[in-house]
């Protein structure tokens, strides 16, 4: 008969129980839906009603463009989750942490200089800062690729260098440290995932320069919030500047937004409720996803080490946001293509300037996702083993 519900497309028959053989696991982009079943229990608590004249202006009542009620409570939330410190501060808000990143370039970037400053990041690293660094193609700064390569290059005083350090980072979830040091070096350190769901924290952050989001802390991405802690007050002077010749601030709903979603995140729990749920979820995809890779010599995943933890006060084993999975087998040069034919989608690691060996599976999406990505890598696995 007809099914009574709305199968997805890898399920079918009258009660959507049967498999199909031909749909693909997509473990593509890092859309971090697996938070959505923590907001479906605080719907309620959750939700927004704004009438249509209210927060008309482009300013708040101190004329300024960012709300300090949302500024308190990001500080607030720092202590909670010990993972920064914010103290001696100052914040910037921006369209999710993508503006940030290239507010920070500007404002690490030399003013008058005859050579634009050289912009790095280690090997694996997230593509934007290349994409974004080689889009706004200005004067004062230019993607330079590799961090390693100029380490011997750093000294010269004249050759401005701005590293970008993500921690943990996309795609392999270390807790990457500047790769370059010196006078000449200034770094944008890229917290996006520096949360008790993804990584222990050891200790609280204290950079100069560090770049947060909502969209992997609650999940929603499509709200275009993060924010920036600054040290220093010329470069927090030139990221507001920034922030204020592109845009005019940040959408004063997304920041009603992410207060809101704050507010529920604080109070819950004492706001551990939603680190556990996320490290909790984390966790469990990790350990059954390197199950059964830990089967497999021709497969592998990243090794990242049980961590001391000051949020959770224990030792906890790692739950990344992403498997950076490897093909073992000499031949395999082109991984992702090997995945494919298995119907599995994941993002080559020639996105991340490292090879094609590699491959980046997202952890972060619907249990429905994960459990058919598992599914599949988990046949791929056992056929291997037949074919031995
Ligand atoms: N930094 C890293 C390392 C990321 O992986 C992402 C999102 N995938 C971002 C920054 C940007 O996130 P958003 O603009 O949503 O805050």
């Amino acid at each position: 008969g007809k099914p009574i519900c709305e199968c997805n497309s890898c399920f079918g028959g009258p009660d959507c129980s049967q498999f199909s053989d031909g749909c693909v696991a997509d473990a593509d982009s890092g859309d971090p839906v697996f938070l959505e079943p923590f907001w479906m229990q605080h719907a309620a608590s959750s939700a927004l009603v704004v009438a249509g004249w209210h927060r008309m202006s482009y300013v708040f009542d101190d004329q300024s463009f960012i709300s300090h009620e949302l500024e308190k409570h990001i500080r607030k939330l720092h202590s909670i989750a010990k993972n920064a410190v914010t103290s001696g501060k100052y914040i910037v808000f921006g369209a999710g942490s993508t503006q940030l990143l290239s507010a920070a370039v500007y404002a690490l970037s030399p003013e008058n200089s005859s050579s634009p400053a050289k912009v790095v990041a280690s090997v694996p690293y997230y593509p934007m800062y290349e994409l974004q660094t080689d889009f706004f193609n200005s004067v004062s700064f230019k993607f330079e690729g590799d961090a390693s390569l100029w380490r011997n290059h750093t000294s010269d005083s004249t050759k401005n260098v701005i590293e970008f350090v993500t921690a943990p980072n996309n795609p392999d979830g270390k807790l990457n440290k500047p790769t370059l040091q010196g006078p000449s070096v200034k770094t944008i350190h890229d917290h996006a995932y520096f949360w008790p769901h993804f990584t222990a924290i050891p200790a609280p952050a204290d950079e100069d320069l560090m770049t947060f989001t909502i969209s992997k802390l609650t999940g929603h991405a499509g709200s275009r919030f993060g924010w920036a802690l600054v040290k220093d007050e010329a470069v927090y002077q030139r990221m507001v500047r920034y922030m204020t010749f592109s845009e005019m601030g940040v959408s004063r709903d997304a920041q009603l937004r992410a207060l809101k979603l704050l507010k529920v995140v604080l109070e819950e729990g004492d706001g551990k409720e939603i680190f556990e749920f996320a490290y909790q979820t984390m966790r469990k995809r990790w350990e059954r996803l390197s199950q059964v890779i830990s089967t497999s010599k021709r497969f592998s995943i990243q090794e990242i080490l049980p961590q001391f933890c000051t949020f959770f006060q224990k030792v906890r084993g790692p739950s990344p946001a992403y498997a950076w999975l490897k093909c073992e087998r000499e031949e395999e040069e082109d991984c992702g293509a090997v995945l494919k034919e298995a119907n599995i989608i994941g993002r080559e690691g020639s996105m991340f300037a490292a090879g094609n060996r590699h491959v980046r599976l997202s952890l972060l999406r619907t249990d429905d996702d994960f459990e058919l990505l598992l599914r599949r890598i988990n046949t791929l696995v056992s056929e291997q083993d037949r074919s031995k």
